[in-house]
């Protein structure tokens, strides 16, 4: 296993609409390995394949709560397909690729996705809240799509001015406490 890169916005790799994996074997095994390792060292609810650089379609996830330990709830993803959606959530959402913004993000609030796992079997997940909005950010990443694709345009404009100004500064701001990123 190997911590990756995140790639990080505006890095063009993150436009990309990645591949489907045509065979579960030994390369996308080990990268969900490393996935799964680096969203829990970030640390994150999700990360997609896209966000270190591999076009294939492979996400992780673990809405684990502040008291689970880590590794119960992990979903490793191959291929995953919005089947069904219903209903209508607002979250606040924050991703590993945008640093420093959260925005409220209008989702499905329940998803059915059918998947592969790694054990290449087929299966089904029901998500609702956090975990719909988990699986539909993440699938948006094999999409090429960022949360901030789907802002208005002038929170995107704020968003890369404040950008812009923290460069400048040659520095993060470090804030408070916020929920773990997408
Ligand atoms: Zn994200």
């Amino acid at each position: 296993m190997a911590l990756r890169q995140i790639l990080q916005y505006p890095n063009p790799a993150l436009k990309r609409r990645a591949d489907a994996v045509e065979n579960i074997g030994g390369d996308v095994a080990r990268l969900v390995e490393d996935l799964a390792e680096t969203m829990y060292a970030a640390p994150g609810v999700g990360l997609a394949a896209t966000q270190v650089g591999e076009g294939v379609r492979v996400i992780v996830l673990d809405v684990r709560t502040e008291d689970e330990e880590p590794g119960k709830r992990l979903l490793k993803l191959i291929n995953p397909e919005i089947t069904e959606r219903e209903g209508e959530v607002v979250w606040e959402e924050g991703c590993l690729s945008v640093p420093e913004l959260t925005a409220p993000v209008k989702r499905a609030r329940r998803v059915l996705v059918r998947a592969w796992t790694p054990a290449e079997r087929e299966i089904q997940i029901e998500g609702e809240e956090l975990l719909a909005v988990a699986l539909q950010h993440e699938i948006d990443h094999l999409d090429g799509k960022l949360f901030l694709d789907r802002l208005s345009r002038l929170k995107r404009d704020l968003y890369r001015a404040r950008q812009r100004k923290l460069a400048r500064q040659g520095r993060e701001s470090g804030t408070g406490k916020r929920p773990l990123p997408i």
